[in-house]
């Protein structure tokens, strides 16, 4: 059985807590490996690592810190194809989608290399006489990132890149569910010349994650997960006095005008519902259909559902692969009762599918009718089970995303753009598109959503990226010439 070890110092490191976990391949149901699973004590050691190789890295000039980048970039262009093979491996999604969820991760790295520019203070000349005052941005030292199991790749990287790039070490905790696209990133980053130390991976599950949190090195904390253990880690790494961006879970409404165009709304709720078996944050899990529109669209959807190509995702056929796991699919599976119980129209029902064998399949749900009132809508389910909800205007389908617990992304699908302006005005979500099923922001510009899909204020990556891993500092500075200096016991005054 592979042993999938932790990365500390710029080495594999075995662990001592005597804890593992099962990871599998969801697409045969087997085990194929084993995580070690980091004690609290085993964190700390890590962390101790990580500080001596903060302490050296903020020194690095940000060119040499670019230069890394650079290289980290190149190595990873260059060696996706293993990795989205590992992703699959382990998570389950289909290679075209490990393929593309690594393609974005590449972009993080590619803003970071501007670090450099990233950086830059500010700076006023004779703020008063004689006197300059500047800003700076320094790193925060130890950071840590704690990341979910759907995109293994993409969100280590959202946060690690700008994390390294400002100039602090990096203390991953993956999700121990698919544990070895970490390992992975941690070869590259070693390769592409990053000092020992600076980038760290523990495994493991709560107790390494309350040891990242009690532990006073570690300055900030970047979360991505279910909102339930988001608002924990928020609530429990601020009372510790750290810094905490905490990413949460969603439930993403897509609202249909009637004067959208049917097939390009249909083929949306299609690809945005089902791919990655709807286990994505800024997946669409709720077609709100306003008007005339609702009878065509579902019928539009209901017949591109046959076409879907379920199996193993390393299968480059495969469009729709297993979910994560057998208790997650009968998670899902539980809500298709709960829907047609509650009074949902199924109009397709992914139990009933001729589904490969051993894995943990589940095929393509299709909910009509459904309220706010019922479980299917209320909870993120995270698989691929789309509802729909029919209302008669405009005003009632923005309120139900703005009703909604969640803030994570929306999309509206209409040709007239005065609708589709005024949505983007009313709409409380972080992530707006228009015409657009899943509008996850370029890396240029940040991501996150509002209400309980985000607890902090920065967003993950782009520029508030930077802003969460540095920090601020003034510098207000005087070079008198000698003999002109004078007590003065008044406030500084600037005129
Ligand atoms: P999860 O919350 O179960 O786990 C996330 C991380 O937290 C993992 O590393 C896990 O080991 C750790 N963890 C789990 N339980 C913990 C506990 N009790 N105490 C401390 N740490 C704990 O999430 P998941 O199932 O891995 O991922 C799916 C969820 O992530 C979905 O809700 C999805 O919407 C959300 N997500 C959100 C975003 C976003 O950007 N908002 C992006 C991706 C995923």
């Amino acid at each position: 059985m592979d042993h999938i070890a932790h990365w500390i110092g710029g080495a594999e490191s075995t662990g001592t807590s005597g804890r593992v976990a099962p990871v599998f391949n969801p697409a045969t149901g087997r085990q194929i490996a084993e995580v070690g699973l980091a004690s609290a004590a085993e964190v700390d050691a890590a962390v101790a690592v990580a500080k001596e190789a903060a302490a050296q890295w903020r020194t690095a000039s940000l060119s040499k810190r670019s230069a890394v980048l650079f290289s980290f970039r190149e190595l990873l262009a260059a060696r996706s194809g293993e990795l989205a093979e590992i992703v699959t491996r382990e998570h389950g999604k289909v290679l075209a989608d490990a393929a593309g969820e690594i393609a974005r991760g590449l972009e993080n790295v590619e803003f970071a290399t501007g670090i450099p520019n990233l950086m830059k203070g500010s700076f006023s000349e004779q703020a008063a006489t004689g006197v300059d005052v500047y800003s700076i941005r320094q790193p925060l030292g130890v950071v840590a990132g704690v990341t979910p199991f759907n995109f293994p790749a993409m969100v280590p990287l959202w946060m690690c890149a700008t994390a390294i790039a400002a100039g602090n070490a990096f203390v991953l905790k993956p999700s121990e569910k698919d544990p070895s696209a970490a390992l992975f990133l941690a070869r590259l980053w070693k390769e592409a010349g990053l000092p020992d130390g600076v980038f760290t991976v523990v495994h493991g599950d709560k107790e390494a994650v309350d040891a990242i949190l009690a532990n006073p090195d570690v300055v900030a904390v970047s979360f991505v997960g279910s909102t339930p253990i988001a608002k924990y880690i928020y609530e429990t790494g601020t009372a510790y006095g750290k810094r905490v961006q905490a990413l949460g879970g969603a439930k993403n409404h897509m609202i249909v005008l009637p004067d959208a165009e049917l097939d390009a709304a249909a083929d949306a709720a299609i690809s945005a519902g089902y791919g990655a078996a709807g286990e994505r944050c800024m997946a669409i899990s709720v077609v709100v259909a306003v008007g005339d529109i609702a009878d065509p669209l579902v019928e539009a959807i209901a017949a591109r559902l046959p076409t879907i190509k379920i199996g193993d995702g390393a299968d480059p056929s495969s469009e729709m692969g297993p979910l994560i796991s057998a208790q997650h699919r009968d998670r899902v599976a539980g809500y298709i009762e709960a829907g047609a119980a509650e009074g949902a129209t199924v109009v397709a029902d992914g139990r009933s599918e001729d589904l490969p064998g051993g894995g943990f399949f589940l095929g393509a749900t299709l909910l009509d009718n459904v309220t706010p009132s019922m479980t299917v809508y209320t909870d993120e389910i995270f698989g691929p089970v789309l509802s729909v909800v029919r209302v008669d205007t405009y005003a009632e389908a923005v309120r139900l995303v703005n009703d909604n617990e969640y803030g994570n992304g929306t999309a509206i699908f209409t040709r007239d753009g005065g609708a589709a302006r005024q949505f983007q005005f009313d709409v409380n979500a972080g992530m707006v598109g228009v015409n657009v099923p899943i509008p996850v922001p370029v890396a240029y510009y940040s991501f996150g959503g509002w209400k309980a899909s985000l607890f902090g204020d920065t967003h993950m990556y782009g520029p508030d990226g930077i802003h969460f891993f540095t920090r601020g500092k003034v510098v207000t500075s005087r070079w008198p010439d000698p003999g002109t200096s004078s007590i003065d016991l008044g406030f500084p005054q600037t005129r």
